[in-house]
């Protein structure tokens, strides 16, 4: 039998390297179970400093500034994946971070995630390098998406291309930055596995959520998933595999394709609360904020029964205007970032709607 690690004790102090609603999230939730969260985020009014007991403003290359945020938490963890992974490591000099560098090293780069997810067995689309004049020479995936190893996001940094004299466009038009050349594969759908792995080592994943995405943003996220057993046992298998070989300590989001063939096929994964598990605030009986926070903490997994059908909506840019009409729906719950601008793109807010959603408050 395994012993359970002594828990932080309410009134400790989560450290949190980011500010952006993901921090904001996790700081709510942590505040519900008694913790204090300082923020380090070097923008000035950040959506997670707004909400948090402290926020130290400064660079994410100022080690000082980040050992001394570090010395004043209990635990440090993330709320993206770019973070630089020397400031993880300099933080990880005075407490610790979960998860660790490990999980954010592998996150960064898409090409060094992919050989991981294949190297445990959690199948991928067929891939390339594409770094230098040779790779490029050598690339056959057509037709196929080239994507920047790192920095890509929300569709970011990626071209689609349908034979070699596009792949070599793409690739100058990327800067010939280091990238992947994946195959375009046939999806019926998009799904995420979100796991939570504590620090005794038990893991749990979230019921899974059907995505639909426009313009490489996610748009929606549907509970429950309208799929065969074996495919949601594929993605289970798939997201437990990898908290398990990255020895994770907090919550991973594996985002999946299901192919028409049923195959489940990994595309990538964000080592942190995920934007496809924002369903979870309403409808589950635990959610990934809190979860992530429980796993961060060594406090006990908290239990991921679906409590009502739901689907999640982004409020992207100007959609955020629709708060009056989706505040006057019972069944929509809002959910706003405290962002002053509403930029086209920019996630400003979430709705949960917990039953169909009524005429006129759903976008088309
Ligand atoms: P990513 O930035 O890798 O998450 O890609 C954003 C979106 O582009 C995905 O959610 C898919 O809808 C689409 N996409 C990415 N890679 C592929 C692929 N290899 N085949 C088909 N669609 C893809």
């Amino acid at each position: 039998m395994s012993v359970r690690p002594a828990p932080l004790p309410p009134g400790s102090t989560i450290g949190i390297l980011g500010g952006g609603q993901l921090g904001r999230m996790t700081a709510l939730a942590a505040a519900r179970l008694g913790y204090r969260c300082h923020i380090f985020a070097p923008e000035a009014d950040s959506p997670a400093a707004l909400v948090a007991a402290a926020h130290t403003r400064a660079d994410f290359d100022d080690h000082a500034a980040l050992r001394g945020f570090a010395a004043a938490c209990d635990v440090v963890t993330y709320e993206f994946e770019n973070v630089p992974e020397e400031a993880v490591l300099a933080c990880a000099d005075a407490t610790p971070v979960r998860p660790g560098a490990n999980a954010i090293h592998f996150a960064q780069h898409r090409l060094r995630e992919k050989d991981f997810f294949r190297r445990h067995g959690i199948g991928t689309a067929e891939y390339q390098p594409v770094t230098s004049d040779a790779e490029l020479a050598a690339a056959t995936l057509f037709p196929g998406i080239l994507k920047t190893c790192r920095d890509g996001y929300d569709g970011k940094g990626q071209a689609r291309v349908g034979d070699r004299a596009a792949l070599v466009a793409a690739w100058a038009s990327l800067g010939r930055r280091p990238c992947i050349l994946e195959a375009t594969v046939d999806f019926a759908c998009e799904v995420s596995a979100i796991v939570a792995r504590g620090l005794d080592g038990a893991a749990r994943c979230f019921p899974i959520g059907i995505n639909a995405h426009r313009d490489g943003i996610l748009r929606t996220t549907t509970v429950p998933a309208d799929l065969a057993p074996a495919i949601v046992a594929q993605a289970e298998a798939a997201g437990l595999a990898l908290a398990r070989a990255l020895d994770l300590v907090g919550l991973v989001a594996l985002e999946l394709f299901v192919t028409r063939d049923g195959r489940v096929l990994a595309n990538e994964m964000a080592p942190r609360p995920h934007n496809s598990g924002h369903w979870t605030m309403d409808a589950c009986a635990t959610s990934q904020f809190e979860q992530f926070v429980r796993a961060i903490c060594g406090l006990p997994l908290g239990p991921v029964d679906v409590l009502t059908p739901s689907r999640m909506e982004n409020l992207i840019g100007d959609d955020v205007a629709r708060w009056p009409a989706l505040l006057s729906d019972p069944a929509a719950r809002l959910h706003l970032y405290g962002k002053a601008e509403a930029r086209p793109g920019r996630k400003m807010g979430h709705v949960n709607f917990l039953r169909a959603p009524s005429p006129g408050t759903s976008s088309p």
